[in-house]
């Protein structure tokens, strides 16, 4: 990564650190469409044939884990385009709450973060039981 002197510090979000994150993010959602192809592919097999009570049971429990791989997969997919739209309106790495830099270390392990860790933190405390 090129080096960019910004008040005697590297510029936070550069152009280059853009075009990085936004390859990470679309790489990772190429990935994610293939799985949903998988997963709808096993969800069309799974729903052919009912042979009898027991196996209807046990496919119909494999339909539910696939239905909510596939909403879970649909939903990031979702959030991934609007963390490239953030990149694209050059509004990414803030915090959502309190505009701070949410960190390339942090963005890094998380790229679709949207808050910076203390407001994070503040916000699992408040809504522990509900997932972001
Ligand atoms: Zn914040």
């Amino acid at each position: 990564m090129k080096r960019e002197a910004h008040n005697g510090e590297f510029e936070y979000m550069n152009a280059e650190q853009q075009a990085y994150f936004l390859e990470k993010l679309q790489d990772w959602r190429g990935q994610l469409m293939l799985e949903a192809t998988r997963t709808m592919k096993t969800m069309q097999a799974d729903t052919r044939n009912f042979p009898d009570d027991a196996e209807r049971a046990s496919q119909e429990e494999t339909l539910g884990i696939e239905l909510r791989t596939r909403d879970r997969e649909r939903k990031l997919i979702r959030k991934i385009d609007h963390t490239i739209d953030l990149i694209k309106r050059r509004e990414y790495g803030y915090c959502r709450v309190c505009g701070r830099e949410i960190g390339i270390a942090r963005l890094e392990a998380r790229p679709t973060a949207e808050l910076c860790i203390d407001c994070k933190t503040a916000d699992e405390l408040k809504e522990r039981h509900l997932t972001d």
